[in-house]
C-alpha cells in the first residue's frame, strides 16, 4: 500500500487540545448498592429494594472533527487520519478567489494577500456556525482560523 501526500492551500480551522462535552445520562441502580447492574430488573437481585433512576453526567473529551461528526453540520468539513484537529474543506472558494488546479496543472498567484484575505472572508462566512459551534465546544481561544499550508496523507 501507498500513501500520497497532497497538499492545500487555503484557509482551515486548527483546534487546540479537546473539547469536553457533557453528556446528561440516567441510569437504574440500586440504593443500597450502587455499584451492582441491575440490568431491566424492577428489584435489586441482592436486597429486594425497588430499583431506581439516577441522573449523572458524563464528559467525553473529543476532537474538533468528533465534535463536527456528532452534529449535523456541513459535511464538507473533514479532516485527514490522524489529524483530527485540522479542519479543512472539500469546497472551493468561489472560482474568482481560488488557487486549485487540477492535477498536473499551475496557477500564478499574481496578488496573494487579497486572495488570502477574500479567501478568509469566504471560509469564515461559508463555516460561521460551525466555528461558532466549536469556539462554544472548546473555548474561544482555542479555534483559530487560519490560512497556510496543509499537508496531509491521501
Ligand atoms: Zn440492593
Amino acid at each position: 500500500m501507498s500513501v500520497n501526500v497532497s497538499v492545500q492551500i487555503g484557509p482551515y480551522i486548527e483546534a487546540i487540545g479537546k473539547a469536553e462535552v457533557k453528556i446528561e445520562k440516567v441510569k437504574r441502580i440500586c440504593p443500597n448498592h450502587p455499584n451492582s447492574k441491575v440490568g431491566e430488573a424492577k428489584f435489586c437481585p441482592t436486597c429486594g429494594t425497588l430499583i431506581k433512576n439516577k441522573d449523572y453526567v458524563e464528559t467525553h473529551k473529543l476532537s474538533a472533527i468528533d465534535v463536527l461528526n456528532g452534529e449535523t453540520y456541513h459535511d464538507e468539513l473533514w479532516a485527514s487520519e490522524g489529524m483530527e484537529n485540522i479542519i479543512m474543506s472539500n469546497e472551493t472558494p468561489p472560482d474568482d478567489i481560488n488557487f486549485y488546479v487540477e492535477y498536473g496543472n499551475s496557477v500564478e498567484i499574481t496578488n496573494p494577500e487579497d486572495t488570502k484575505t477574500k479567501q478568509l472572508t469566504w471560509f469564515n462566512k461559508a463555516y460561521q456556525k460551525e466555528i461558532t459551534m466549536l469556539k462554544d465546544k472548546f473555548g474561544d481561544d482555542k479555534i483559530k482560523v487560519k490560512w497556510g499550508v496543509v499537508a496531509y496523507w491521501s
